[in-house]
């Protein structure tokens, strides 16, 4: 029998599709991680989301763990070349979120362009404020797509549906898959020069870690917008804040501190320039219930190869 630790929010599916017969869960969402320190020795699978840095003191203090699953994409929080050194397996579920990903972008993008955030807020203040704002159409705008995988490449079907002209820059070569949308795979400086809209699709690698910085920033067009739904990591804010006047408008679902609390970052939030959620990307029911079939399938997996 494998035990597994839960010390994040999981859906009940995920609970129960881990077969009975072979798991025996315990579900501690929320537990601090000095308590995680002491009880993760007692587990094989650790199942986690974002919250915790899992890194080589956890990883240590496991004596028994056999597999690392992360509730979710990003392995940036998980120190995996430890994890595969010491004999422990690394598993997530890559595929299940990248359509309310998308999704999500598409959104942000008309908000700022329709400049609905200030519509809708103004009305509900019990305004109307018919031609105080005048929004812009993404019909026939540039967007740059900076990394051009599972995500990406659907925010690029679905502006290239809407009539934008799309530019990619990836560092694999993806102009193929580009070109049959009518796009074209670009370097990084001509992306950023040339594009109405900016939106970020990349991992948070050393190479991406505030790939948007106040150099790369400066060569944005004037009212270019910029979407980051990828990680809060890859945008410089202070930077970013310097910059915000000159642009068309930024929206961001990921930042470098969640939840936030340094003074620059609240700067930034309360921008009338800026809109922000609360990384909730992966936050709808569908992408949730795939996470929780495609991460069970990759535990029950891992567990009879290590
Ligand atoms: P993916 O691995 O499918 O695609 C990433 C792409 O980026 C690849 O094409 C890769 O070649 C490219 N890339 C890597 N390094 C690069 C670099 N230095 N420069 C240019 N391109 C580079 O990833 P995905 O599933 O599409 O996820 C993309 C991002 O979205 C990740 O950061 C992930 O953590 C994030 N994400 C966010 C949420 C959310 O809730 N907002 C949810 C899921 C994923």
């Amino acid at each position: 029998m494998y035990k597994v630790l839960v010390v994040d929010r999981v859906s009940q599916k995920f609970l129960s599709s881990l077969d009975s017969n072979r798991f025996e869960v315990c579900y501690r969402p929320g537990i601090p991680l000095e308590e995680l320190l002491n009880v993760v020795q007692d587990y094989h699978v650790l199942v986690f989301r974002g919250r915790l840095k899992i890194g080589k003191e956890v990883i240590d203090r496991g004596a028994n763990l056999k597999v690392l699953a992360r509730y979710g994409i990003g392995l940036d929080n998980v120190d995996v070349e430890y994890a595969v050194k010491k004999g422990i397996a690394v598993v997530n579920a890559p595929k299940a979120s990248a359509i309310s990903v998308a999704e999500l972008t598409l959104a942000l993008m008309l908000i700022v362009f329709r400049r609905l955030y200030s519509f809708i807020c103004e009305v509900k203040g019990g305004g109307w404020p018919k031609g105080k704002y005048l929004g812009r159409e993404l019909y026939g705008k540039s967007l740059g797509i900076i990394g051009f995988g599972k995500i990406g490449s659907r925010v690029a079907h679905y502006a290239s549906a809407l009539g934008m002209r799309v530019l990619v820059y990836d560092i694999r070569d993806v102009s193929q898959e580009v070109a049959k949308l009518g796009g074209k795979q670009v370097e990084f400086e001509k992306l950023l020069n040339e594009a109405d809209a900016i939106s970020l699709h990349v991992p948070l690698t050393p190479l991406t870690w505030h790939m948007i910085n106040d150099r790369t920033l400066s060569l944005i067009r004037d009212g270019g917008v910029l979407v980051n739904t990828s990680r809060g990591e890859v945008v410089d804010t202070h930077a970013l804040l310097k910059h915000i006047d000159r642009l068309g408008g930024v929206a961001l679902d990921v930042l470098e501190q969640e939840p936030p609390r340094d003074e620059h970052l609240w700067k930034l939030i309360m921008h009338p320039k800026v809109i922000v959620t609360p990384h909730i990307g992966a936050e709808t029911e569908e992408a949730l219930d795939r996470i929780a079939e495609e991460l069970a399938r990759n535990i029950m997996e891992a567990v009879n190869w290590v």
